[in-house]
């Protein structure tokens, strides 16, 4: 069993976004791009090139739902007439193509954001929100933990990381310990456990650092030898990214900790002070690594956290350090 990188370019920051081919029955397409006429035309490409079409794709399995990895999907669905669209059910959040508003709302407000602030950030994702077709619910089939994608020649273990998000989903190739993990695993960047509303709870926040952790630790036990992300290179030595990732959150956590003054401080504010000139789209990703920062720390013991006037405030506890 092949597993076939293709990068397609995307509109935001992050650069390229890679997506993965499996060339045998049932043809079988991990992740699509944004919908974009450049993707598109990338992924025509990158198909052409192994020989694919893509009316062949029978199975469009998403590793989460963010615009640069699920934007395409219900296209290359419509193209391929009909390929099943496998997603977590957990990516509750951001359903396909569409976030769950007033439930980040809710979160934005707990954890301190100021309301224009939040209007900047609701009008930002709808300039984002193009570049993906939302599903309704029956549209898709369900990513289940410790299931398999079965192939031709193999299989392709589904593992739910989450952390970035929710419903993250690794897929894992014992064989040879390949593992595509989408963004649970970057070579180049910590990925941000983004601000998510919990699965199970929607006015409660998912405890996206502490899940990430375990997902990571989980990843490990595999011994992978190749990891394909969702963006940049593959990484071939994962011992060495999961003691880095390991010693820049514990470093990151340390800071949160020491920022955080004697009378308190909201996460917002605290966004603030690790980032001070973000602007956009980072506000919203700087605000979201503060709060999974400080759940951590307060998980763990290291602060305290009281709820009042409507919004969280997080204090050190005496003679803690992070
Ligand atoms: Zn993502
Ligand atoms: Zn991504």
């Amino acid at each position: 069993m092949r597993i076939i990188p293709i990068s397609l370019p995307t509109p935001f920051y992050i650069g390229p976004v890679n997506v993965y081919l499996i060339a045998e029955d049932p043809i079988t397409l991990i992740d699509t791009g944004p919908k974009t006429k450049e993707a598109n035309d990338a992924l025509h490409e990158g198909l052409r090139k192994a020989r694919v079409r893509i009316s062949d794709i029978r199975r469009i399995v998403l590793t989460h739902a963010h615009e640069d990895h699920c934007g395409l999907a219900r296209s290359v669905r419509d193209q391929a007439k009909d390929a099943e669209v496998l997603v977590h059910a957990w990516e509750t959040g951001h359903r396909i193509g569409r976030l769950e508003y007033e439930e980040h709302r809710t979160l934005l407000v707990r954890a301190g954001v100021p309301p224009e602030e939040i209007e900047t950030m609701r009008r930002m994702y709808d300039g984002v929100r193009q570049y993906a077709d939302s599903f309704e619910h029956d549209e898709y089939g369900e990513l289940r933990d410790e299931e398999e994608l079965e192939f031709e020649t193999g299989t392709l273990r589904i593992v739910h990381t989450p952390g970035h998000t929710p419903g993250s989903c690794s897929f894992v190739r014992e064989a040879d310990r390949t593992v595509v993990a989408g963004d649970c695993v970057l070579k180049r960047i910590t990925p941000n456990p983004i601000l998510s509303p919990d699965p199970i709870d929607p006015t409660k926040r998912f405890a996206s650092l502490a899940e990430y952790l375990v997902s990571l630790a989980r990843l490990r036990t595999f011994a992978p030898t190749l990891v394909h992300g969702g963006h940049g290179e593959p990484v071939h030595d994962f011992e060495e990214l999961f003691n880095r990732y390991f010693r820049a959150i514990r470093d990151r956590q340390a800071e949160v900790i020491r920022l955080l003054p004697k009378s308190g401080a909201s996460a917002w504010e605290i966004a603030r002070q690790m980032f001070p000139v973000t602007d956009d789209v980072h506000r919203f990703l700087s605000v979201s690594e503060a709060v999974a920062h400080l759940d951590l720390a307060h998980s763990e013991g290291k602060i305290e956290v009281e709820f009042g006037d409507g919004k969280e405030v997080y204090r050190p506890k005496n003679g803690v350090r992070g």
